[in-house]
């Protein structure tokens, strides 16, 4: 499954953080990428950086409409997963999402009441406030699973360096 993110309501001064957090998750659960509802340059920039470093290639395109980029989706045959604690639990709705290309939605501050609507699945990772973060771990895991994949095994080609896996202490390889 082709998977992209789509961060709503990222606010420049206090989401800088978090958003780069989906990003960096979304990317080593094996997303192809993440749109940003957000002229905030500087999650763009840190990712390239990350991808530069470790290989890989994820990326982050900022936006100005997202509404455009969800009939984009759609008109191309793709599905939407709004991530919602108010939506439909996730353990109760995972056999119906069914897609090669799912958009998922992530919010930041309140998300415009609409998508609820335009969204095919509103998914609550448990019916509880907790972290984007979280939620979109658990939901691209719990996908993969479905699926028959494993998420944590991607690939991430090119690069300068990369982890020899290792019980105890580190050893990062120049490669
Ligand atoms: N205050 C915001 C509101 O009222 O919509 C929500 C803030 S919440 C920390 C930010 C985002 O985290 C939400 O838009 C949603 O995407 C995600 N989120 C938080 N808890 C979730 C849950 N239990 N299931 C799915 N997504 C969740």
């Amino acid at each position: 499954m082709r998977t992209v993110i789509l961060r709503l309501g990222h606010r420049i001064q206090r989401d800088q953080r978090i958003t780069t957090h989906v990003a960096l998750t979304a990317r080593a659960l094996g997303a192809e990428g993440m749109l940003l509802h957000s002229d905030d340059s500087g999650i763009e920039k840190s990712i390239i950086e990350v991808a530069r470093r470790w290989g890989g290639t994820f990326y982050v395109r900022r936006i100005t409409n997202w509404k455009n980029e969800i009939r984009k989706w759609k008109e191309s045959g793709g599905k939407v997963l709004h991530l919602t604690m108010y939506g439909v639990n996730l353990p109760d709705v995972i056999n119906e999402i069914v897609t090669d290309d799912l958009l998922v939605v992530v919010g930041a501050e309140k998300v415009p009441p609409e998508l609820y609507t335009l969204a095919d699945w509103n998914v609550a990772a448990g019916n509880q406030p907790h972290s984007e973060v979280a939620a979109l771990a658990i939901v691209l895991d719990r996908l993969a699973a479905a699926s028959g994949t494993e998420p944590l095994k991607s690939q991430f080609s090119g690069g300068e360096v990369e982890i020899v896996p290792k019980s105890r202490g580190k050893e990062v390889r120049e490669k």
